[in-house]
């Protein structure tokens, strides 16, 4: 087979689809006016925005008024956990998260715990990365004031029983807020039935331009405001306008609800394919993360007896793009803290990688990953004086 370039890591992006730029482009040139302003060019940025707005809040049966811009699933990450810890603090100072949170939240709980005096309870997870509801509910006390627990993890694709945590949280009297960066435009979310009150959501992960997210806030929510300055956003988050990406995050969340059933079907059966191929082909392999529960596009293997970054290397080489964890943690040494809390030995989890598959994946694609991945594993295994002693027990 001829040598592809085949991208596998749609999990740490997307690229923006035509019709979400061609959608964008007018908003760079023609009508480029500031949101605030009077005049007709003021009026123009603002109808789009109001527009996108509603895409937005479409696709998770929201109200507009309910969706807040943000510059993506990060701010969004700690706009929620900031401003609900500050505005509930006189309340209580205790924050119920989970060991596998992407670091947007891992991170701003270090931040509220060294600088502000709150104590935060990291959740365990269990071997395919769920949390247990009993465990929610035995942590969550006097002093509680919010919950927060991811959608779906962007490294094994688990998704969390999201209705359950947030029936738990509503019968306590305590704010949920879920990090759906992952999950929002990937599968179907309506918060309506998940008593969810804070939702992080991005644009990037789901065929739209970087660098624009929102913030779902239920109305009546208390919360500060994190960006002070102007009246953008009702006063919430200040900041002129990022139009053009705006209106293209509103497209690309149009497009994602319109397709989601088939979006949805196409990716699990490339999903199968890739995993049940792979298992095949490949012994001394486990699937990391749930089966039954997951994100559609996401596969993560850990191949015993090599290291994942030898991976990544030899599988550029053969045009492949894939990823051994999260994007942001690639390039450190530490084994992914998702798979240590999910159990995985250090040995194991450093064989691990993540292909992640989207929109433009095709059968071909995934015949090629078949095709190659089994002898990029070998020959790395070869290296390996423990795979020796495991096939010759093995005989
Ligand atoms: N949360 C999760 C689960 C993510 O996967 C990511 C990005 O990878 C983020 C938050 C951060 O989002 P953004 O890149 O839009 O800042």
């Amino acid at each position: 087979m001829e040598k592809r370039r085949l991208y596998m890591d749609y999990s740490a992006t997307t690229p923006v689809k035509k019709e979400v730029l061609d959608e964008m482009m007018p908003y760079l040139t023609d009508y480029f006016g500031n949101a605030s302003s009077f005049h007709t060019f003021g009026r123009e940025a603002k109808n789009a925005l109001d527009k996108a707005r509603e895409q937005v809040a479409n696709l998770i049966n929201a109200k507009p008024s309910e969706i807040y811009f943000t510059a993506g699933g990060t701010e969004s990450d700690n706009w929620a956990l900031e401003g609900v810890a500050f505005a509930h603090k006189e309340k209580g100072n205790h924050i119920i998260t989970s060991k596998i949170e992407h670091h947007a939240i891992l991170h701003t709980c270090e931040y509220l715990e060294k600088n502000h005096g709150f104590e935060i309870t990291y959740l365990d997870v269990d071997s395919e990365g769920r949390i247990s509801l009993e465990d929610l509910e035995n942590a969550i006390k006097d002093t509680t004031i919010l919950v927060s627990i991811m959608f779906a993890n962007n490294e094994i694709g688990t998704v969390q029983s999201i209705k359950e945590i947030g029936e738990i949280a509503k019968k306590h009297g305590v704010l949920f807020h879920t990090d759906a960066v992952q999950a929002a435009g990937n599968i179907l979310i309506d918060v309506k039935e998940l008593n969810v009150d804070l939702m992080s959501m991005s644009s990037h992960k789901i065929y739209g331009p970087k660098g624009i997210g929102a913030l779902y806030i239920k109305t009546g929510t208390k919360i500060h405001t994190f960006v002070h300055g102007g009246a953008q956003e009702r006063r919430r988050r200040a900041g002129t306008e990022n139009i053009p990406s705006i209106v293209g995050y509103g497209k690309a969340t149009e497009i994602a609800k319109a397709n989601m059933e088939n979006h949805i079907q196409t990716l699990t059966t490339l999903r199968k394919k890739l995993i049940d191929g792979i298992l095949e082909r490949i012994p001394y392999t486990r699937v990391n993360g749930s089966l039954t529960d997951r994100l559609p596009g996401n596969v993560n293997f850990s191949f015993e007896f090599i290291e994942g970054e030898g991976i990544l290397l030899m599988l550029d080489m053969l045009g492949i793009a894939a990823s051994s964890g999260s994007a942001c943690t690639s390039g450190s040494l530490d084994p992914s803290h998702v798979l240590m809390a999910i159990g995985l030995p250090h040995e194991i989890a450093h064989g691990s990688l993540r292909l992640t598959i989207g929109d433009f994946t095709t059968e071909e694609d995934i015949d090629y990953i078949l095709e190659n991945l089994p002898a990029v594993i070998e020959r790395l295994r070869s290296m390996s004086p423990l795979y020796d002693a495991a096939k010759n027990e093995r005989k």
